[in-house]
């Protein structure tokens, strides 16, 4: 089954203590998309510039991405330039630079609109519940959000909450969103709110999960060496979403919590790299490989 993903699509500028490169391929949606890609065929929706590269839409197809719902208009793609502390997890934004996003209305091919999988990726709730509007009859929706939504479009937040199947968000923007310290009361605050489940990340500490009456907490892939932490959220959020597509019908916990190990690890593969770069080249096999691993290490028996 195939999954619909809309969100931005921009070129980054990123800075990390060690490195500085500029104008690569990013964006929620172009994360989120290569995420999935390793188990569903995706459905495309964003917009870019004139000065965006062919080679991209080549390298979509060749991922079974179809960008069908992907405009092309006249002028810059949307830039974004961020810097990192030294923990590789605090983040300054340095600029934003709407271009072709501004005026960004997206409008569904009519072959997208009898999808069932959705994922909403981070772009402002007003296009997601637009998005969300043209879908005939979505059989399970996913949502990411940030800090800067939660801020200034509470309003469109709010009336997407209840029609979401999960929302994702990381421990920051969690807090933020609920005025609660404990994650865990944040967490059964936003399962109020309605979406039916909650995964809350932690970084390099991992993530939960919150359901009714369920809940999983799982660690994170210890990794050595971190380049470029952007797009891992994404990159989490579009693993998941292609993992529970691929399983078709609506999902149980059971799939949920193996949705979140396979985000997770899909995730750690990407900060290896700047950009999507570790992606280009990620194989199924590695995928498979690392969430054994994974596995392998959360498990742990009681001696006595
Ligand atoms: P993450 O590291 O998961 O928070 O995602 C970083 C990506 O989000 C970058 O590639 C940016 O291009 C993109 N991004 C940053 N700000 C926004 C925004 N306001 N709306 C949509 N995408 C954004």
């Amino acid at each position: 089954m195939s999954v619909l993903i809309v969100g931005s699509i921009a070129l980054d500028t990123v800075k990390t203590p060690v490195e500085e490169h500029a104008d690569l391929l990013g964006g929620s949606a172009s994360y989120a998309a290569l995420g999935a890609s390793f188990f569903s065929p995706v459905k495309l929706v964003g917009v870019v510039g004139d000065d965006f590269p062919a080679s991209e839409f080549e390298f979509w197809q060749s991922r079974d991405i179809d960008a069908a719902g992907v405009q092309r208009a006249a002028g810059k793609t949307f830039r974004w330039s961020g810097e990192y502390a030294w923990d590789m997890n605090t983040r300054q934004t340095k600029s934003v630079a709407l271009n072709v996003f501004e005026h960004f209305r997206p409008e569904l091919p009519s072959s997208y609109r009898t999808s069932d999988f959705v994922l909403l990726a981070n772009i402002a709730p007003a296009l997601q519940l637009h998005v969300l509007d043209q879908i005939e009859k979505p059989r399970f929706v996913i949502a990411d959000t940030m800090d800067l939504w939660i801020e200034t479009a509470r309003g469109d937040l709010d009336t997407l909450l209840p029609r979401l199947d999960l929302l994702i968000l990381n421990d920051s923007e969690a807090r933020e969103m609920t005025t609660e310290t404990s994650l865990i009361k944040a967490g059964r605050r936003i399962m109020a709110a309605g979406p039916r489940h909650v995964a809350i990340k932690k970084g390099e500490h991992g993530a939960l999960l919150f359901g009714n009456n369920e809940f999983f907490s799982c660690g994170a892939y210890p990794l050595e060496d971190i380049h470029d932490p952007t797009g891992a959220g994404d990159t989490f959020a579009g693993g998941m979403a292609g993992y529970l597509a691929a399983q078709g019908g609506v999902p149980d916990f059971a799939q949920f919590r193996r949705a979140m190990i396979y985000g997770s690890v899909v995730a750690s593969f990407n900060v290896e790299a700047f950009s999507l770069e570790r992606l280009r080249t990620l194989t199924k096999e590695e995928i498979d490989e690392r969430y054994q691993l994974f596995r392998a290490m959360s498990q742990f028996e009681v001696v006595v």
